[in-house]
This record gives C-alpha cells, sequence and structure tokens, in this order.
C-alpha cells in the first residue's frame, strides 16, 4: 500500500459518466420539495496520505450560512421549495486507501463509520460523501440519478461538485444541444439545427454552468413554483417575462412539435453564474425530454453567429418553428424583465 499523496484535480469538470441510473430507488418521490436532511461524510485515509479538501471546507460549502454555500444556491434555485438541513461528520477515518474504485463499497463503508460514529444515514434524506482523492477512480464526482447519494473524489469544497452530482439526484441528466442551426436576417431555423449530446448550457450546472442556479426546466419539473410564474403562451402577443428568481412570470412556454420550448430570462448572478455575463443577454431556449423521472435539458442554439458557449436569443433577434408555425422575438432586455414577441400559424410578429 502506498502513501504516496495524490494530486486532485484543481477544478470540478463533470466527466460523461458520472452518475448511476437507478430507475427505481425506493422511497423517492416524483417531486421534490419542502425540507430535506442532509448527512454530509467527510474522510481521510488511515495513512493520512490523502489529498482532500479540508473538514472546514466542506462543512462550510455543504451546510454554511450565506451566499456562494450548497443551502443558499439550493434556496435561490427553487424559490425557497427546497431547503437544505443537515449534519456533519469530518475527518472519519475510514481505514487504508483501497486500490481500486468501487463506489458501492466506499460509500457503504462510509456509512457504517459514520452509523459508528452516531450519524445513521437512513436517519437522511440525502448523503453527501467528501472522499479523499483517488486516481483509481476516473471522475471527479459520482451520484445516483435519481436517487439519495453523491460523492465528491477530493473536491468536495467546491460548490460545483455538488450542484452538479445533485442535479443527478434531483433526475437531472446530462444536457444535449441543439447547434449548427442556419440562420438568415436575424431569424434563427430552429428545424433546421442538429440535435447532439453533450454541450454547453452557462445556465445550467448540468452542463457548462459551473453553479450556475436550476434553469426553469427543472423548476418546472419538481413544481417549484408558487403558481403563476410558467405561462404556456397559445395567442399571438408581446409577453413580459421576468428575470429568473425574482416574482411574476418567469417561465413562457411554447407549444412546438415534440413538447413545450421553455424561454427563460436570467441576470447573470455573479455569486452563481461564473460565466461572463454575455452569455445572459438575451432569452434561452431549452426543449426539455423527460423520461420517467429523468430530464433531460436540450438547449437551442439562438446565437449560431457565435461559436462556442452563447446560445441565448439576442435583442432583435427572432427564431423560428416552422413546422409548428411559430415565430419568437427577443423585443427588450431591462434589469427586471424581457419583452418576448410570439407569433402562431403566420401572424405578423407584434411590435
Ligand atoms: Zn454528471
Amino acid at each position: 500500500m502506498s502513501d504516496r499523496i495524490e494530486s486532485a484535480p484543481a477544478e470540478f469538470t463533470p466527466s460523461e459518466s458520472d452518475y448511476v441510473p437507478e430507475p427505481h430507488p425506493e422511497g423517492m418521490v416524483e417531486r421534490v420539495s419542502g425540507e430535506k436532511r442532509f448527512l454530509v461524510i467527510h474522510g481521510i485515509w488511515s495513512q493520512g496520505a490523502s489529498n482532500n479538501a479540508s473538514a472546514a471546507a466542506v462543512r462550510d460549502t455543504t451546510l454554511g450560512d450565506g451566499t456562494g454555500r450548497f443551502p443558499d444556491y439550493i434556496r435561490q434555485s427553487t424559490g425557497g421549495h427546497l431547503r437544505v438541513v443537515g449534519d456533519f461528520v469530518g475527518d472519519l477515518d475510514l481505514g487504508a486507501r483501497p486500490a481500486s474504485c468501487d463506489h458501492s463499497d466506499q460509500l457503504a463503508n462510509a456509512r457504517r463509520l459514520a452509523q459508528q460514529a452516531g450519524y445513521d444515514y437512513r436517519e437522511y434524506d440525502y448523503t453527501f460523501f467528501a472522499k479523499p482523492y483517488s486516481s483509481a477512480c476516473n471522475w471527479g464526482g459520482l451520484a445516483a440519478m435519481p436517487g439519495n447519494w453523491s460523492i465528491a473524489n477530493g473536491n468536495g469544497g467546491s460548490l460545483s461538485v455538488w450542484t452538479h452530482e445533485f442535479g443527478h439526484n434531483l433526475g437531472f441528466a446530462h444536457i444535449r444541444e441543439r447547434i449548427d442551426c442556419p440562420m438568415q436576417d436575424e431569424v434563427v431555423d430552429v428545424d433546421g439545427c442538429t440535435s447532439k449530446g453533450s454541450g454547453g448550457d452557462t445556465g445550467d450546472t448540468m452542463g457548462a454552468g459551473g453553479t450556475a442556479r436550476y434553469p426553469t426546466i427543472y423548476r418546472s419539473f419538481h413544481g417549484w413554483w408558487n403558481g403563476q410564474e410558467s405561462v404556456k403562451i397559445t395567442r399571438t402577443g408581446t409577453y413580459q417575462l421576468r428575470a429568473l428568481g425574482t416574482s411574476g412570470v418567469q417561465e413562457l412556454l411554447l407549444p412546438v412539435a415534440g413538447g413545450d420550448v421553455s424561454l427563460e430570462y436570467r441576470r447573470h448572478n455573479p455569486q452563481y453564474e461564473t460565466r461572463d455575463p454575455m452569455y445572459f443577454e438575451g432569452i434561452s431556449m431549452r426543449q426539455p425530454r423527460v423520461s420517467g423521472r429523468v430530464i433531460t435539458n436540450e438547449i437551442i442554439d439562438g446565437s449560431p453567429h457565435i461559436a462556442g458557449l452563447h446560445k441565448v436569443l439576442q435583442l432583435g433577434r427572432s427564431a423560428e418553428f416552422r413546422a409548428s408555425g411559430l415565430m419568437v422575438k427577443t423585443c427588450a432586455l431591462t434589469e427586471s424583465h424581457a419583452e418576448v414577441a410570439v407569433a402562431f400559424q403566420g401572424d405578423p410578429l407584434p411590435n
């Protein structure tokens, strides 16, 4: 058994297969809301030769007060519909560092040792396990999807590993994107886009968003609204879309082929949206794909003229869903809201 200290990766980057599908975990309800109890376990190998976030850092990130911590992230991402409380057990001696990476074994071991220390995971809704880094594990984080456990591999002091892995617990898969969309006269031809797996959405922690707050589609999936925040549009007109996380209508649903497209307007919040503000200067268009208790965000590229992560429909630009006879245009962007024009069945776009 080597005592070599393994160096952890500097930053968390989700890997393609960092989740374990669990189609029917017992006791899980379809919609997750209310107060949830988290048991956070921070462990070390008995040799002491491990590279891990400190117990203090993991505790502060996962259960600490104030902005930039997981409980506040969840409060802001769910409009207060999901609340995080919990207990922490730190510097738990996990025994000798295993040579291989069996996450089931390691999680079971950590839970058993935490039980011996007086923390029974069965009394909690979720287990977060901040384990010491191991290069035998080829992931930065791992989670059940949906499910009740997440593991960080040496990087448990990073907020983004928990926002992403807990997203898997809530049934959020890795995003897809619809790109290479033709565009003419500032109108994006959405039916001409190509759909592909993975990719970038700066407004989603499940795809290139870092700690970006959960987007509208996930809020609707779990019912994290008070009643009037999500509205389906069926008539030609100009509609106000309030900034995400405020009050009033924050999601406009457009009926198109293959399911509703969700429109979101998000003001850049430097505490959680770590990407450049320019990525949020416009309307995000996402088409959720729901299969059982798993939801996949497919973001539509509203900025095909800009390469890379830029996806929003900018001011003055339109998107056309030809097969559905629908046009949408970003007409105004202010501090508090956006104005969006929608036209059905060949109607002209309202001014
Ligand atoms: Zn993932």
